[in-house]
Order: C-alpha cells, then sequence, then structure tokens
C-alpha cells in the first residue's frame, strides 16, 4: 500500500513525544490565526485520507483526535506538523487546543479555570453520599493502575442515586428497578465529561421530592454513575494546571520507552471484539497487551455485569428482546454525536433501529448526531465499553462525544464556563431521557 512505502521511507520518528506533554509556556492570548509558539500542542486538520491512511497515523504514533468524512484532526506542534509534511500531508491549522481562561486564581482542588481534581471529586462524592443515605450509596468498584502497582493512584468510584428501598442500589443483576449507567472520563483529558456527569448526581439528588420528573425517576429507576474511570490520567492532566496535559490513556507505562506517550487506551481494551486497534505502546489508541488487560477495564466491566442480565445470545446477529431493559452511556469528547454499536464492524447491529430510535429522542435535547461510527466519525473501533455493554449483556448503548470540534467550548479543553453555560444544560436532557427509557429501551 502507497502510504506504507511513503512512511518507511520518510524514516518518523515514533512517539512525536512533543505532542502531548503540554507542558509549553502559553501566552495569555492564543493568535486564533495559529499556534502561540512552536511548541504549543494546536489541533492541525489533515484532509483526503483513507480509513487505512488514519489508521496508520495512529499506528505511528500521531495523536488523531477527532475524523469526520476523510477529514481528521491531528494535535501536536510544529514538528508535529512537519513530520505530517514529510509524509506528503498538508496539516492545516485548526483551532487552540487551550482556550482563554477567565478565572486566573485558581480555587483549592480545581485547575484550567474551575474544572476539580481527583482529589476534590473524591471528597465531593463522599459527601453527597453521607449527606444523602436514603438516596445514594457510594462504592469502591476497583483500582487504577497506579494503585495495584502500590504507587500511589485511586479506588475506582461508582455512586448508585435512587430512592432507596430494600433491596436497591445491590450489586446483582435481578434488581427490582431498571437501571441506567454512566461513566465518564476513561479518556482522562476529555475533561468535560466528568463535570458533566457530577452535575447529574448533583441534580438528581437536589430534585428528588422537589422536582416530578426527577422523583418519579428516582421511585422507578436505579442510576448509577462513574464520573471517573481514569484516575491516574486525570491527575496527569490535572498536573498541568492552566496547561493541563493531554493523557488519554491510563498510567500503565510498562510496555514501552514512550516518553510522555505511555498508557493504555482503556476505550480499546475492552473484552468484547478486542485486538484490531494499535498494537504500538506509545499510540493513542493502543489496545493493551491483551484484552481487558488494565484493573480500570476490569472494574468498569465487572461492576457493569454486576448490575445489567445477560439479554443477548452470543451471535453477532443475535438481538436483544424487544422487552429487554437497561441503558448505558459512556460520556466522551467531542464532535456532537450519539454513537451507536457496533464499533468494531461496519454490520449493523441487531437492535440498530431500536438504537436509533432512542438516539434520536436523546438527540432532541442535544441535537447531536445519531449514528454508528461508520456514520459518524468514519472509523472502526474495537475493544470499546459500549460494544461490550451491548454485544455481551444486551444493554442499549450510546457513546456520546460531547461538545463541538472548535472554538471556546470545543475540543478536549472547553473553557470552564462552558460546561456550565452548554454542556451540562444541553446534555441534561438526553442523560434524563435516556433515564427513563431503562425500563424498556427497545420498545420506543
Ligand atoms: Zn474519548
Amino acid at each position: 500500500m502507497q502510504i506504507k512505502r511513503r512512511l518507511a521511507a520518510a524514516g518518523v520518528a515514533l512517539g512525536v513525544a512533543a505532542a502531548a506533554t503540554g507542558a509549553a509556556a502559553l501566552s495569555a492570548q492564543a493568535d486564533p490565526a495559529g499556534p502561540s509558539s512552536p511548541t504549543e500542542p494546536v489541533t492541525w486538520t489533515v484532509g483526503g485520507l483513507t480509513a487505512s491512511d488514519v489508521a496508520e497515523l495512529e499506528q505511528l504514533g500521531f495523536d488523531v483526535a477527532h475524523e469526520h468524512g476523510g477529514d481528521v484532526h491531528i494535535i501536536g506542534d510544529q514538528a508535529v506538523a512537519d513530520d505530517l509534511r514529510a509524509l506528503g500531508h498538508t496539516p492545516e491549522f485548526h483551532d487552540t487546543v487551550y482556550k482563554d481562561l477567565e478565572v486566573t486564581a485558581q480555587q483549592e482542588g480545581t485547575y484550567y479555570g474551575g474544572y476539580r481534581t481527583v482529589d476534590a471529586i473524591e471528597a465531593h462524592l463522599h459527601g453527597v453520599a453521607d449527606a444523602n443515605p436514603a438516596l445514594t450509596r457510594l462504592y469502591d468498584i476497583g483500582d487504577s493502575w497506579l494503585k495495584t502497582q502500590n504507587e500511589g493512584g485511586h479506588d475506582i468510584y461508582a455512586v448508585c442515586v435512587t430512592a432507596i428501598a430494600a433491596g436497591d442500589c445491590e450489586q446483582d443483576p435481578d434488581s427490582a428497578k431498571p437501571r441506567f449507567t454512566l461513566i465518564a472520563q476513561m479518556h482522562a483529558r476529555e475533561i468535560a465529561t466528568g463535570e458533566i456527569a457530577l452535575r447529574w448526581i448533583d441534580d438528581l439528588v437536589a430534585g428528588y421530592g422537589t422536582d416530578t420528573e426527577v422523583t418519579d425517576l428516582l421511585d422507578t429507576t436505579e442510576v448509577w454513575v462513574v464520573p471517573v474511570v481514569n484516575p491516574d490520567g486525570v491527575d496527569i492532566v490535572a498536573s498541568g494546571g492552566d496547561d493541563p496535559i493531554l493523557q488519554r490513556k491510563n498510567a500503565n507505562d510498562s510496555a514501552g520507552n514512550c516518553g510522555s506517550r505511555f498508557g493504555v487506551d482503556l476505550n480499546r481494551n475492552s473484552t468484547f471484539e478486542w485486538g484490531a486497534d494499535s498494537t504500538n505502546p506509545c499510540a493513542e489508541t493502543y489496545q493493551g497487551s491483551a484484552a481487558g488487560s488494565e484493573p480500570e477495564t476490569r472494574a468498569v466491566e465487572d461492576w457493569l455485569r454486576s448490575l445489567h442480565p445477560d439479554q443477548r445470545g452470543e451471535a453477532e446477529s443475535d438481538p436483544a428482546p424487544d422487552d429487554a431493559r437497561d441503558v448505558f452511556i459512556t460520556l466522551h469528547s467531542y464532535g456532537e454525536y450519539i454513537i451507536i454499536p457496533w464499533g468494531y464492524t461496519d454490520t449493523a447491529a441487531p437492535n440498530d433501529a431500536q438504537l436509533r430510535a432512542l438516539g434520536k429522542a436523546m438527540s432532541a435535547s442535544n441535537g447531536y448526531f445519531v449514528g454508528t461510527n461508520d456514520d459518524t466519525v468514519g472509523y472502526s473501533t474495537s475493544g470499546t465499553t459500549d460494544d461490550m455493554a451491548y454485544g455481551e449483556l444486551g444493554v442499549a448503548s450510546f457513546t456520546f462525544e460531547v461538545g463541538p470540534d472548535f472554538g471556546d467550548c470545543g475540543g478536549f479543553f472547553p473553557a470552564y464556563s462552558c460546561v456550565e453555560d452548554t454542556l451540562w444544560p444541553e446534555n441534561r436532557g438526553a442523560l434524563m431521557t435516556a433515564a427513563q427509557a431503562a425500563a424498556a429501551p427497545y420498545t420506543g
């Protein structure tokens, strides 16, 4: 294939080490016409690529952040743009990664204008659970990679929110109430997603007994939330302060000498249809050494299996039955998509029409485009959480790609005010629609 020869001939160094450091000292005002310095990571658009071209760039270690219709975004500094030019591509400046900060005096426990650190999030979850024992139960569902290595790290927390009756909020798939499960910040640098998950928890707790819709929901449904799947990664992101680090993967650095590009992509590490993504430990989509190799992956999968009954047969073509229950959403950024299974193949999922229908109902709130990987980002993914939740358990599963691809509220690092002003409000209704559908997601 032509691109392989070109890549080999160009001798591009793997790793693209400068891209993910976020270490560039930024001037106060980014130049909208381009990067403010040669070492500032920015978003470049590269057009006219085939799916296999994109896969090659990922395998080489380029940070392919977003794709649509043959155009991809690649994050990196000027040296990365030069590497792309050496391969025959024409990168064009798209947008800055870092947005102007409205708040410069940092609050304790926050970074980049107000985003909460992992420690602050954990303190908040404990506070909510302690103050609301009739509505919440907090679970430790597993350890981060660093914790398994006795190198610090974190527990991974899940909160169950419902009007707790006897037997509710137990980790048993045979529950009286149907369930809506939500996870966020599996990719650490998708920083708005954790904040949205926290607002969802707080909104439900505050609304019980005062808001009819919330009260009805919590009387009939269990809502479970993991606000931060990848706490080690979020610690790395937050360590950059006003210039957050672009860490996507977990903190497992055992697979190779990658400089700042270590880690396993937890959304390529799930056990369902694992193994067709990057084998380069330095790539942003590195799938790990084996299916479910990472403790964060196992924590989430075991948690999903403990909550959702197995409702689907073994064959790819087996539909979940019309009376199946439960909905799962994994929050990612960015692109304003609601993505339905399958991710690993462009064959339609057996419940395709039903998944699209619920996707469209959610889109009435956030306006996001509904479709499969093939319809939206245009590439296949293997070992993703949504394919696992639907494929193994038959849960109606969706990936939200939160936020636009450009501007102050776009990309991985939207200005903090965007969370409160647009990203949370536009998604609150979509999450409510998902939760209300948990009893019968396939019947419309
Ligand atoms: Zn993501």
